[in-house]
C-alpha cells in the first residue's frame, strides 16, 4: 500500500490539519530523539479514531497509540506506520462528588490540580507525573506510595476492531508498572476515579512536597523519560546503577543523570542509539557486577 494512498484514506476519517506525513518524533517524545512516523495523527473523536483503526487493521498497516510521550524512546529510524496521538483531542474531564471522570489524553497535572480545587485526595501522587490519563493507566504509573490502581473504578477501552468496551479496576490486572494493556492492544479511552473528601490545605502541602522531591532529586532541567529502568525486586535501580560507579557516566550525547542514577538523560545533542548504547553499558555493568538484569521502564519504539 503506498503512502499517498494510505494519506487519502487518511483525509477521508481525519481533518487535515490532524495527519501529519514524516512526522519527527522527537517533537512528541520528552526524551527529544527519535526519526520519524510515517503518519503521526490526532482524532478528535471516537468515532474517528475507531475508523483509523479499522482502517489500519484492514491495511495490515502498523499502528501505536501514545499519550504525552514521557516514557516513550523512539530509535532513530523513526517509526513506520501511523502513530496515534490523543492527548491533544481527548482531554475532557468532570467532577461529580467524589467520582472523577476523565478522557485518555487528558494531562496527569491537570487532574491532579483539579482534584485539589475540589478538596479530593488520592491524586497527589499523579499530579508531577508528566503523562496523560491514558499512559498511566497502561502503565500503572506511581509514586510516592500510590498508583493509578489506587483510584481507578473502571476503564473504557477499543479494541482493535474498533468496538467499545469497561473493565473493572479488578479486569484491569494492574502490577507494578503494568496492566492488562502490557499484553492486550487495547485503546484507553476515559476512566472513572473513586477519590476521597480531603482537606484542601492537606493535599496541597502534599502536593508541594512531592513537587519539591522532584525538583530537587530528579534531573528535571534534562530530557529524560523519568525512570529508565524498573526497580528490580528487593532493589533500587539507582542505588545498583551507583554503585557500580556509573554516576555522570558519559557517552556522547547521553549520561547517567548524576544528580540521579536512575534517570538516563539527553544532554542536548544525544540521539537514540546514544541513550540506547548507554543504557546496555549500564544493563551489562550491574549485571556483571551483581547478577540482576535490570528491565526496561521506558518502552522502546521504532526502527534503528
Ligand atoms: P506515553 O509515554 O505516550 O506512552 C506510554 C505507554 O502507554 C505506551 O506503551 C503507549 O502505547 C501507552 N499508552 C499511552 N496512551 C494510551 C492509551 N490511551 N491507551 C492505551 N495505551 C496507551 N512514571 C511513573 O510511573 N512515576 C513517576 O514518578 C514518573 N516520573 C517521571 C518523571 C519524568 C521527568 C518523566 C519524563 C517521566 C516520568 N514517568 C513516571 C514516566 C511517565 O511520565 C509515565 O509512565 C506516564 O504515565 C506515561 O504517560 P504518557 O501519556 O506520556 O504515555
Amino acid at each position: 500500500m503506498s503512502k499517498e494512498f494510505i494519506y487519502r484514506e487518511l483525509l477521508n476519517i481525519l481533518e487535515e490539519e490532524n495527519i501529519k506525513v514524516e512526522e519527527p518524533m522527537k517533537k512528541h517524545i520528552s526524551f527529544r530523539v527519535g526519526g520519524p512516523a510515517d503518519f503521526l495523527v490526532k482524532p478528535k473523536t471516537e468515532e474517528e479514531l475507531s475508523k483509523v483503526i479499522k482502517f489500519a487493521k484492514k491495511g495490515n498497516i502498523p499502528y501505536l497509540i501514545i499519550g504525552n510521550g514521557s516514557n516513550l524512546l523512539v530509535k532513530d529510524g523513526g517509526i513506520r506506520g501511523i502513530v496515534i496521538e490523543l492527548s491533544d483531542n481527548f482531554n475532557n474531564y468532570e467532577i461529580e462528588g467524589k467520582v472523577m471522570k476523565a478522557q485518555s489524553g487528558a494531562l496527569l497535572a491537570i487532574l491532579g490540580r483539579n482534584a485539589l480545587k475540589n478538596s479530593l485526595t488520592g491524586l497527589e501522587f499523579a499530579a508531577g507525573i508528566p503523562g496523560t490519563l491514558g499512559g498511566a493507566l497502561a502503565m500503572n504509573a506511581g509514586a510516592y506510595g500510590g498508583e493509578m490502581k489506587n483510584v481507578v473504578k473502571s476503564v473504557r477501552l477499543m479494541n482493535t476492531d474498533g468496538d467499545i468496551f469497561e473493565l473493572s479496576n479488578e479486569d484491569m490486572k494492574f502490577e507494578y508498572r503494568k496492566s492488562i494493556l502490557s499484553k492486550e492492544d487495547y485503546i484507553v479511552l476515559s476512566a472513572v476515579m473513586e477519590l476521597q473528601e480531603g482537606n484542601c490545605d492537606e493535599i496541597k502541602k502534599i502536593m508541594e512536597d512531592y513537587a519539591n522531591r522532584r525538583t530537587t532529586k530528579q534531573p528535571l532541567n534534562f530530557p529524560s523519560a523519568g525512570s529508565t529502568f524498573k526497580r528490580p525486586e528487593g532493589y533500587f535501580a539507582a542505588k545498583l546503577i551507583d554503585d557500580c560507579g556509573l554516576r555522570g557516566l558519559t557517552l556522547r550525547g547521553a549520561q547517567v543523570s548524576d544528580k540521579h542514577c536512575g534517570f538516563v538523560i539527553n544532554m542536548g545533542e544525544a540521539n537514540a542509539k546514544d541513550i540506547l548504547d548507554l543504557m546496555f553499558i549500564v544493563k551489562s555493568t550491574v549485571n556483571a557486577k551483581f547478577d540482576i538484569m535490570l528491565e526496561e521502564e521506558v518502552k522502546i519504539l521504532g526502527e534503528d
